[in-house]
């Protein structure tokens, strides 16, 4: 087994992904490793230019993405005490491609994520984030379903 030195969290800031992201910390804490935070900016469809001129769509964007920055902050704020050996990173895309591109490009030791578990109708039309990256990912990936 490869040291585990980087572990890479999954956040979508819902309740579950808090829950989650106490493994992730107390894994990385007990391992000494560096935690990754990531989070995607999930962008379904490329409208740019489309139904709005270019220069709306891009000050959108960048509303979008400033949001998203200020939710990071506050989480890690809030979540993470004692504890620098971390970085967040904020891209957008489909969550479970670019969840596995940051795992391969930083060669990621263990993927920690929550699990709503979506089920019937929900899981059809959605399919499920944490089933995708684990199906696909090279390394190991440890899914938390809330209690
Ligand atoms: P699932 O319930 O299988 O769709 O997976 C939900 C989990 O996938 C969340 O707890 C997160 O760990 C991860 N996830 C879903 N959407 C995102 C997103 N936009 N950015 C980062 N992680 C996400």
């Amino acid at each position: 087994m490869d040291k585990l030195d980087k572990i890479l969290f999954a956040l979508d800031f819902s309740e579950n992904s808090e829950h989650a992201f106490d493994y992730a910390f107390s894994l990385a804490r007990n391992f000494n490793a560096r935690l990754v935070l990531i989070h995607v900016i999930q962008e379904p469809v490329d409208l740019s230019g489309f139904y709005v001129p270019h220069i709306s769509f891009d000050s959108l964007e960048k509303e979008i993405e400033e949001g998203a920055e200020k939710m990071m902050k506050k989480f890690c704020d809030t979540m993470i005490k004692d504890f620098t050996n971390y970085e967040t990173a904020i891209v957008a895309g489909i969550p479970y491609q670019e969840i596995l591109k940051k795992a391969s490009d930083e060669n990621i030791s263990l993927i920690v994520m929550g699990t709503q578990g979506r089920k019937g109708i929900d899981h059809l039309l959605f399919g499920s984030t944490a089933e995708r990256v684990v199906r696909n990912a090279r390394c190991p990936v440890m899914t938390v379903r809330l209690p």
